[in-house]
């Protein structure tokens, strides 16, 4: 029988990609119930996708005084997906002056967060 308050996402953590459907389970608070996984690291990544789904965050900030305008950065470490607009703005309103070297801590503690932006390439 289909679960219908289950909600369908992709598990991205192998070539497989295994659909799965996550819903909660009513008489056990905090517990999901999971179908369609493969292994026990799928059950580990629905638990994090529905609980706190998160992604790496990959942008671009204005630079000046270097070859190209744009210098690429990313997240450290996963952001919470409620929090990628946000960051954007903080990313948008950057302007640096080269030459950067890959690694370079661009916006130290995002929003708040223990989470940095960094260069990732060297530019200038
Ligand atoms: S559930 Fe396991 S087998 Fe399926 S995609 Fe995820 S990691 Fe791969």
């Amino acid at each position: 029988m289909n679960d219908t308050s289950a909600k369908e996402m992709i598990c991205i953590l192998c070539p497989l990609g295994c659909k799965m459907q996550v819903s909660e389970k009513p008489d056990q608070p905090g517990e999901l119930k999971v179908r369609g996984i493969q292994c026990k690291e799928g059950k580990k990544y629905a638990y994090e996708e529905y609980k706190n789904p998160t992604r790496t965050l990959t942008s671009t900030v204005a630079i000046h005084n270097t070859p190209l305008p744009r210098l690429p950065v990313k997240t450290s470490k996963p952001l919470p997906k409620g929090l990628i607009y946000e960051a954007m703005d903080e990313i948008n309103k950057v302007e640096l002056t080269g030459p950067v070297k890959v690694g370079t801590v661009i916006i130290k503690g995002l929003l708040g967060t223990d989470i940095d932006i960094v260069a990732t390439r060297s530019l200038g």
